[in-house]
């Protein structure tokens, strides 16, 4: 059954995909459907938001349709004894799930179940989770996919500023500064109404674009209106070094500001010494010039030196790394050497991807984490939230495994032997993939709750419908920390449930007394009650209150926003951080010396070219929605490897032909499509899809030793034609 509500009033939402989170207007009952397909649900119509502004991307425009989708799951299955998947009620699959989680955890103990959440998650579920996971299954084990999405730069920003918010300012605000330095990302394809806020540093000559790919946001430099530096994949860092080296060496740093405002700055100067642009040319590949032009620039745009101001913004491509803290921390090492970061107009930010990436890794679904961004090995931590939850401390377990590590061990002794997987499709996104696969086809009790039969899905023993964005109520936090309202338009269909209702019904069945709240606004009144005064405060927050300041014309609040004392007027939010000091114990920023270690999979004879991976315009992710969506899988249909054609001379790839992409861990074919805009070292392959090209099933899983961020962005490759037959 596919079922909606009868039409009711349009509901103001935001996109169910990236964490612009651009707003739209749902008008149910929609128009009917492309090539005479049945009606859609909703009419999805852009709103202004002030990330959007009125713009949708392609992905955004055909959100509705994933509402509808032919194999839309509608009713709980589970595996039959002969190993297909049978439609059953939820009753008897809830019972077989606590059967066997009773069973699981009999054998291995309560660290033998684990829970792997997802970045696209509400707030209130990605709470509710951690909840459950600490105090129902008393489990350490949970994390969740933002693991590989932004956890160096979170890491990075806690260790500086002692707070991360991908964001720490409106996003609106890159519009006045003269120089945006974008590293390791692809925003014209990934989110593109995010470009029109790059409009003011492009009219002034100023965007620059480090990324070995020449993308779509690179080709917005063109023209005189920035620079596009092309480094040897893996070498982000070295480009950062050089640029800190300059500013050092040519006196460009803000030292009232350092003096004031920073530990750290010595050491730093001197971990970059050695990195003059000459000698950072032979390992990046930018020529010195280049380098030492680059550098000056941003320094002239910072307003110590009387420009209007800078921002420096690390994406996935700096951060996917064994390196990736570090490389961050470069980053905001030359930030601060500047004196950006906590002044109006200048700053430095992670651009988060996924839609709750923020708000996904505050509420406690991180492996070491609980509400409010606090740390779940710090006892005051501790006694909060349990006081909350109603529990005893002592019972909340410790840090459990990271995403890696936790897909690594799972059905292994001493490992997770059971798995609950909401709103990730671990067998497309993972790295190493067919290893992970391997893991599942492991575990005793595989149960995945999703709204369609994504690839991790069909594997499941246990498959659960749930709801998605339309048909929930809730709330998601931007990119930029600004929390907003998720509401519902239509009914969800069948017999799809909320996890929240899903989570209380497992918690009552597992003979739990801990409360598990069902109404969305009710869960988000005790979120905000665990988060207050951890950094991530979400006390002065409510639906109520957010639905006020929306129609008031204030189109979300930013956390920090605390609650006031009864009487004090309602505490703002606060859409600039640290203008006043960071949120360290003496609130100023640390600055750590870093330097360049290279990929962990670097390239070498038998692999001689570098794998770099990335999305494209019409794909989100694991694309377990966008490939259901005929209008944009009919413009990207399959894989493909981008390469340069005097690789493909050399390699005999000619354009068109099948090539097989061979690293240390498997092989994976697609069609070669030759480019210039790739390096001549250096293939690139979007990761969208399962099977035979499925670029994930090679990439390596090195993490970075302080973030556990996999190392997705490069590895070393061979690359040859494929037979033909
Ligand atoms: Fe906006 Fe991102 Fe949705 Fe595209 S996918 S419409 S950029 S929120």
């Amino acid at each position: 059954s596919t079922t909606v509500a009868a039409p009711a009033a349009p509901q103001k939402t935001h996109c169910p995909y990236c964490a612009l989170q651009c707003g739209m207007e749902l008008t149910p009952a929609g128009t009917p459907g492309p090539d005479g397909r049945a009606p859609l649900p909703v009419t999805v119509a852009p709103r202004d938001f002030p990330t959007n502004a009125g713009g949708l991307c392609q992905k955004g425009w055909t959100s509705a349709t994933v509402l509808g989708v032919p194999d839309r799951l509608t009713t709980p299955l589970v595996r039959g004894a002969d190993g297909g998947l049978t439609a059953v009620t939820w009753d008897a699959a809830l019972d077989l799930v606590v059967s066997r989680v009773r069973a699981v955890q009999a054998e291995h103990g309560r660290h033998g179940v684990a829970i792997f959440g997802g970045g696209g998650l509400t707030n209130e579920k990605a709470y509710a989770l951690g909840k459950f996971a600490r105090t129902v299954l008393r489990t350490p084990n949970i994390d969740y996919n933002g693991r590989f999405c932004m956890s160096s730069a979170a890491a990075a920003g806690n260790r500086a500023f002692g707070a991360d918010r991908g964001l720490p300012f409106p996003l609106t605000d890159l519009g006045g500064a003269d120089v945006v330095l974008l590293l390791g990302s692809n925003p014209a394809e990934t989110m593109p109404p995010f470009v029109q806020h790059l409009a003011g540093a492009r009219g002034r000559g100023g965007l620059m674009v480090v990324d070995p790919r020449r993308s779509a946001t690179a080709r917005l430099a063109d023209d005189g209106q920035g620079v596009h530096l092309q480094p040897v994949p893996g070498t982000d860092m070295v480009v950062l070094l050089a640029l800190l080296h300059v500013v050092v060496a040519e006196g460009l740093a803000d030292r009232d500001y350092l003096a004031a405002r920073t530990t750290g700055w010595d050491d730093v100067v001197r971990s970059v010494a050695a990195w003059w642009p000459e000698r950072a040319e032979t390992v990046c590949g930018i020529p010195a010039e280049e380098l030492r032009a680059t550098a000056r620039r941003l320094a002239a745009a910072a307003p110590a030196r009387g420009g209007r101001g800078a921002y420096v913004l690390t994406g996935r491509g700096v951060e996917q790394s064994a390196q990736g803290t570090a490389t961050v921390t470069a980053a905001i090492n030359l930030s601060l050497a500047l004196g950006l970061v906590g002044r109006e107009g200048s700053g430095y930010g992670c651009l988060t991807g996924q839609g709750n990436g923020q708000g996904g890794r505050e509420h406690g679904q991180k492996n070491d984490q609980l509400p409010g961004y606090r740390k779940i090995d710090d006892p005051a931590a501790r006694a909060h939230v349990a006081g909350v939850w109603g529990v005893d401390p002592a019972t909340i377990p410790g840090p459990g495994l990271p995403a890696v590590a936790l897909l690594g061990s799972l059905g292994t002794p001493g490992g997770p032997h059971a798995l609950f997987v909401h709103g990730s499709n671990v067998l497309v996104s993972a790295p190493n993939a067919d290893r992970v696969r391997e893991r599942l086809a492991a575990l005793e009790l595989l149960v995945v709750c999703d709204v369609v039969p994504s690839e991790t899905a069909r594997m499941a023993d246990v498959v659960l419908p749930v709801t998605q964005w339309a048909e929930e109520e809730g709330t998601m936090t931007s990119l930029e920390g600004r929390v907003i309202r998720r509401r519902q338009a239509v009914d969800p269909p069948g017999e799809a449930r909320s996890e929240l209702w899903l989570l209380a019904e497992l918690a009552r069945r597992l003979g739990s007394d801990v409360a598990f709240p069902t109404d969305p606004a009710v869960v988000f009144d005790e979120l905000a009650r665990a988060s207050a005064g951890g950094v991530a405060d979400y006390s002065g927050l409510s639906h109520a209150r957010l639905d006020v300041a929306e129609e008031a014309g204030a189109p979300g609040l930013f956390w920090p926003c605390p609650a006031e004392p009864p009487g004090e007027p309602a505490h703002p939010g606060t859409p600039r951080m640290f203008l006043e000091e960071f949120a360290t114990p003496d609130g100023r920023a640390r600055m750590v010396p870093v330097d360049h270690a290279g990929p962990t999979d670097d390239v070498r004879d038998d692999a001689p070219t570098y794998l770099v991976t990335g999305r494209v315009l019409q794909h989100y992710q694991s694309g377990a929605q966008t490939r259901r969506v005929p209008e944009l899988d009919r413009i990207v249909p399959e894989p493909y490897v981008e390469l340069h054609p005097q690789l493909g001379l050399r390699t005999g790839v000619a354009d068109g032909a099948r090539v097989r992409v061979t690293s240390a861990r498997g092989a994976v074919e697609a069609v070669a499509r030759w480019t210039d805009t790739v390096r001549p070292d250096t293939v690139f392959m979007p990761f969208h899809w399962s099977g035979a090209g499925s670029v994930n099933r090679i990439t390596s899983d090195a993490v970075d030793p302080i973030s556990s961020m996999p190392e997705f962005k490069v590895c070393a490759v061979s690359v040859a034609p494929v037979p033909q037959m």
